[in-house]
């Protein structure tokens, strides 16, 4: 598969350059030439298809010719060491995605692109050397996909102070090939520090540097995966039992009212940045069985008011409840546009923007009425779908659980009383942080690399 930027046809890249660049020469984002389509026999049985062999299929066309099957196969099985059950709480579904290291979505995409890299990577002369800039969440998760992979080490900076305790012991509780930098400053200085060093040519000579943002299309493409599985498991109604990290209290509420069997799926995207709805929308070109998404957002609504009004305006980004939503110009609307028009776009997505006092009701509510734990990410997503009670299709509704709700209980548990913690996060606790702290200063940045 070749790979353009959204700004220019100009120039092709193979999956391993537009992995490693992240960024376009040109600023754009890397898109794949086209969306490529499951075979028959894929799409026929996607409800009986273990979730790696489903990975395998789906990313097999991206990676194809750099990626040797066997080596793909072993990849998914590492990479993808968590379920991501599919289960009905009242009258609809959860795609519960919480399931992995850090108890959140971004787990799958950066589990991926840290042993994609590995290997496309196998055999150069110099170690790869990742810078990330983070607000909490994405530092987490990449640090955790890169941990003990060979031939790379990872850079992570983050806000010293304006991140959860939680966070901090995800980032900077490694060790290993794993260095966190605690910034004197904003997640913004993180970002432009992290820039300065990518852009720093004396410093370019001496590391192989690269970058692991959420544009990276490593991340995106293993988050069709998800999407394909649910859709499958919907339409054939093999739904999952509670898995062990489910976060129940209580029995679940009425489940008669699932709607499941015949229809594709309608699928509920919390989103921010929009990565992991492009990675809906491309699993749904591919051909699995999704006939549509809600793209929920919370206040920060830029994309809502697009499919609204046909008019794109970034905003400023507002704080909300449901912070790793808080994107007020998405990156990823370069990339959905890119591939489709406005008019695609809203026959595909249906867009509702929720505020955080709806968000922390609709929290309380699932809890009193099926005892489910919604993290407020999932929250706008459940209510987004409550907003559009009536003017959905008929078919299976999917909200997608993006975090675990014990990361946020802050939020959750005023509102429901204790959340069970799974193991997983329990034992990042006991972390101790180790982590050195710098100026918002590139001379201070650079001294630390050097
Ligand atoms: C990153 C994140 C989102 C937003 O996902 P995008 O791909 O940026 O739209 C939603 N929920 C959680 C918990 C996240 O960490």
């Amino acid at each position: 598969m070749r790979y353009y930027s959204t700004r220019s046809k100009a120039e092709a890249v193979s999956f391993a350059a537009a992995a490693l660049t992240g960024l376009a020469p040109d600023g754009g984002l890397f898109v794949p030439e086209e969306i490529p389509q499951y075979p028959r026999y894929v799409t026929a049985s996607l409800g009986s298809m273990g979730f790696h062999a489903i990975a395998f299929e789906t990313i097999k066309p991206y990676v194809q010719g750099e990626i040797p099957d066997p080596v793909l196969e072993d990849l998914v099985l590492q990479a993808f060491s968590f379920s991501a059950p599919l289960l009905p709480v009242g009258d609809r579904l959860m795609l519960e995605l919480f399931h992995g290291p850090t108890a959140a979505f971004k787990d799958f995409g950066a589990r991926f692109m840290a042993r994609a890299f590995s290997y496309v990577r196998r055999g150069a002369e110099k170690p790869l050397h990742i810078l990330v800039a983070t607000s909490g969440d994405t530092g987490g998760a990449v640090a955790d996909g890169f941990y003990g992979i060979e031939g790379i080490s990872v850079t992570v900076l983050y806000p010293r102070g304006r991140v959860s305790p939680l966070q901090e012991r995800q980032i900077a509780g490694l060790g290993g090939n794993i260095s966190a930098l605690a910034v004197e400053g904003s997640f913004d200085d993180c970002q432009r520090l992290v820039k300065a060093a990518l852009g720093n040519e004396s410093l370019k000579k001496r590391l192989a540097l690269s970058s692991a943002n959420s544009i990276n299309v490593a991340r995106l493409i293993p988050q069709a995966v998800y999407y394909a599985a649910a859709a499958g498991k919907a339409l054939a109604g093999t739904l999952d039992p509670d898995g062990e990290a489910t976060p129940r209290v209580k029995d679940r509420g009425a489940e008669g009212g699932v709607r499941s069997g015949s229809t594709p799926l309608l699928t509920v995207v919390p989103s921010g940045n929009f990565g992991n709805l492009t990675a809906g929308l491309y699993a749904m070109k591919m051909g699995a069985p999704i006939q549509g998404f809600i793209a929920a957002t919370n206040i920060n609504k830029t994309v809502p008011d697009y499919l609204a009004s046909g008019k794109y305006e970034a905003r400023v980004s507002q704080a909300t409840i449901s912070n790793a939503m808080d994107v007020g110009a998405p990156s990823n609307f370069e990339r959905m546009t890119a591939h489709w028009s406005y008019e695609a776009l809203r026959k595909m997505i249906l867009g509702v923007a929720v505020a955080d006092e709806d968000t922390r009701q609709a929290i309380r509510r699932v809890h009193d009425t099926c005892g489910y734990f919604l993290d407020p990410h999932g929250a706008v997503g459940w209510e987004a779908a409550d907003r559009l009670q009536g003017l959905l299709p008929p078919g299976p509704l999917a909200v997608l659980a993006t975090a675990h709700p014990a990361k946020f209980a802050e939020t959750v548990e005023p509102l429901t009383g204790p959340v069970p913690v799974p193991l997983s996060l329990k034992k990042v606790m006991e972390r101790r942080v180790d982590a050195r702290i710098i100026p918002a200063d590139i001379t201070a940045l650079l001294e630390v690399l050097s």
